[in-house]
């Protein structure tokens, strides 16, 4: 079924079968004239060159790339992926990844909970992480290389356990929410969702308590939880075969051309205390949290950003737990889908994989209330997790909820950054108002993993075809909305 939409917006279903065949198809004549006209005001060979930016090295080596992006996450990688995916034989050796730290340590999406849903109210968000479903589903396909000594054990096996996400309403105003969201869903297409009575949900899930819940809406197939690890280094391997460069480095200047609002070169902190210039035909920013500090470079040595990102580094909180599983009372869940939790927004769900024997395991987790809420200010910050939050509210919570839950053991806990746009708590996906060449994909405020194939894909579309979405139209999500002091509201954050 096409979804409803505004007279003038597109949105096409995702489609994984064009990006197949993209794979092996050449850019047209046209795109690539217009390619090599966005190309032509840079040099075309590598040289040494002086630094005149505001760098701080004397000397600096330069290279000549058509797109740097800056920030190797899921959907930097995406965008590479999506990207090289385009080109003539898939060559993506004009992208260059710029990531600071290679053992994404301290990035979101490793110590995310690997978490996809088609669950939201907004249609782009239900379509995006449809897209991203598929993507998963076919994560071994797509992200093959194809070389000689290629065993089984190098296939991609990005772990999707399609066990489903359950929010739970115990409000009328709740209650209509998840039945306003279901027609949106099934207005772009998931036919997977079904909202269940609180008779149906004791029957299904009978671990549940059900007492206080007016309705369930539940994603039998295409929700779930996979390994973020797996994907990230799935997408890195697969860029790497296409020929996208990856460098170790933060970008310290950059240069910008005043009358044409360009971006056109960046100095890149590479090891060995090595400065490299890139000149550079588009740059992207995926650095995630901290996407504010690479604005701030982008503008160039103390200029002032009209528009800085509304995004700024949020900690949150995720506790793996044990439960007894011999208990005689009440029974322990087999297999808990991501379930959300009214009022509080607790979270919890089985964690490891599910081989028809319940482990006991499970992550949970809360966003801390609005009025603690803040942005942290290093990232010192991570290594001290919130107990006070398992404490005051995830237990409670979970105890009422699961009454199971009552004996169970915190085994480990650990911190991460939502990039949490402030605005509005969505993506902003589109060029900077300030700088005509520069494309942002930030602020996904914790849903930003599932939406990395999607947000990949929209980033690579907007590089390549003028400026335009090709598949799925994300024009709601552009810095313009902020501007314009249009927030769109999404129900399902969590
Ligand atoms: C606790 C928690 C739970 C979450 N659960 C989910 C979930 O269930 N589902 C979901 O979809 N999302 C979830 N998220 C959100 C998700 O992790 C993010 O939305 C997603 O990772 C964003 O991807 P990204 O590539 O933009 O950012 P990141 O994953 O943070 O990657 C950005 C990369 O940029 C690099 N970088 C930053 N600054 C620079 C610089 N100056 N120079 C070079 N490199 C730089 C970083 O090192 C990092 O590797 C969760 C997040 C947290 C913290």
């Amino acid at each position: 079924m096409q979804p409803s939409m505004a007279p003038g917006q597109r949105l096409v279903p995702h489609r994984l079968s064009d990006l197949l065949r993209l794979q092996h198809s050449p850019l047209t004549p046209s795109s690539r004239l217009r390619r090599q006209r966005r190309m032509c005001n840079i040099p075309t060979t590598c040289c040494l060159s002086t630094s005149v930016g505001s760098s701080s090295k004397s000397s600096t080596n330069s290279r000549v790339v058509d797109t740097l992006i800056i920030g190797g996450g899921p959907i930097g990688l995406s965008t590479a992926f999506h990207l090289a995916s385009r080109y003539r034989n898939n060559d993506g050796s004009n992208i260059t990844i710029v990531e600071r730290d290679p053992t994404y340590g301290r990035s979101s999406a490793t110590l995310s909970a690997g978490g996809i849903r088609q669950q939201f109210s907004l249609k782009e968000n239900v379509a995006m992480s449809l897209y991203g479903r598929d993507f998963l589903r076919q994560a071994h396909n797509l992200l093959r290389v194809d070389d000689n000594d290629n065993d089984d054990d190098d296939e991609v096996d990005v772990q999707f356990q399609e066990h489903g996400y359950l929010f739970l309403s115990s409000s009328m105003a709740g209650k209509d929410q998840l039945l306003a969201n279901n027609q949106v869903q099934r207005s772009v297409g998931c036919t997977d969702i079904h909202l269940l009575e609180p008779i149906e949900l004791q029957h299904k899930f009978p671990w549940l308590n059900t007492s206080d819940i007016l309705l369930g809406s539940f994603g039998t197939r295409g929700e779930g939880w996979f390994d973020p690890w797996a994907l990230i280094l799935g997408l890195k391997r697969k860029c790497q075969s296409m020929g996208v460069k990856f460098v170790k480095g933060y970008p310290v200047a950059s240069e910008r051309d005043k009358q044409s609002k360009r971006v056109v070169s960046v100095d890149v902190l590479e090891e060995k205390e090595s400065v490299v210039r890139y000149h550079v035909n588009h740059v992207v920013n995926t650095s995630g949290a901290y996407c504010n500090d690479v604005m701030q470079i982008l503008a160039g040595g103390g200029n002032r950003l009209l528009h800085p990102i509304p995004v700024e580094p949020r900690k949150r909180c995720i506790f793996f737990i044990h439960c007894n599983t011999q208990q005689q009372e009440y029974v322990v869940p087999q297999v808990a889908p991501l379930t959300i939790c009214p009022i509080t927004g607790v979270y919890f769900r089985s964690e490891g994989l599910i081989r028809g024997v319940p482990t006991g395991n499970f992550l949970c987790g809360v966003s801390p209330s609005r009025d603690v809420d803040r942005a942290i200010d290093d990232m010192g910050e991570l290594e001290y997790v919130d107990h006070e939050l398992w404490d005051d509210i995830i237990w409670p919570a979970l105890a009422h909820r699961v009454p199971a839950f009552g004996e169970v053991k915190v085994k480990s806990s650990w911190a991460g950054l939502y990039e949490y746009n402030t605005i509005d708590q969505n993506a902003i996906i589109g060029f900077h108002p300030e700088m005509d060449n520069v494309v942002l994909a930030n602020g996904f405020s914790g849903h930003g993993l599932q939406q990395s194939p999607a947000a990949g894909r929209a980033v690579a579309e907007l590089l390549s075809c003028d400026g335009q979405f090709e598949t799925l139209d994300l024009r709601v999500f552009s810095f313009d909305r902020l501007i314009e002091k249009r927030p769109l509201f999404e129900a399902g954050i969590v």
